[in-house]
């Protein structure tokens, strides 16, 4: 738990998220404000602040957090195949476009036209 850390209140409970995977290492939640028909947030249980603090030895658990976006996505309602699909990113400090200094993947899908962020 990281003081003030907005997506740490939602991993402890204490702020209230639509989940859509838990299990001991990993969480993913609707987002409040959905770019796209399908807009799921996966984060991380530790808390790190961006891609921008990742180093060589965080390779196992990125690569765990990485297998399971194509899960996510299907069960969250991104479209199987190549009509189908999902937009992944990930926001890294102020020039990236980070509000929330909790390392966080954006999985964006649904059927076009949506514009996904920014
Ligand atoms: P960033 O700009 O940091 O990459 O993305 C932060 C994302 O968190 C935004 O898409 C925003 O809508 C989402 N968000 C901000 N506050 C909350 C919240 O309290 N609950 C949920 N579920 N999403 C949030
Ligand atoms: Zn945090």
């Amino acid at each position: 738990m990281h003081d003030n850390c907005l997506f740490c209140k939602i991993i402890s409970g204490e702020i209230p998220a639509r989940k859509v995977h838990e299990d001991d290492d990993f969480l993913a939640f609707h987002d409040i404000n959905p770019a796209a028909p399908v807009h799921v947030l996966l984060i991380p249980k530790r808390h790190v602040t961006s891609l921008q603090d990742i180093v060589a030895e965080d390779a196992g658990w990125l690569g765990r957090m990485m297998a399971l976006v194509p899960k996510l996505a299907l069960d969250s309602g991104c479209r199987p195949g190549p009509d189908g699909g999902f937009r992944l990113i990930t926001n890294a400090g102020r020039d990236g476009g980070q509000e929330v200094g909790h390392l966080h993947f954006h999985i964006l899908g649904g059927e076009r036209p949506w514009t996904g962020l920014g």
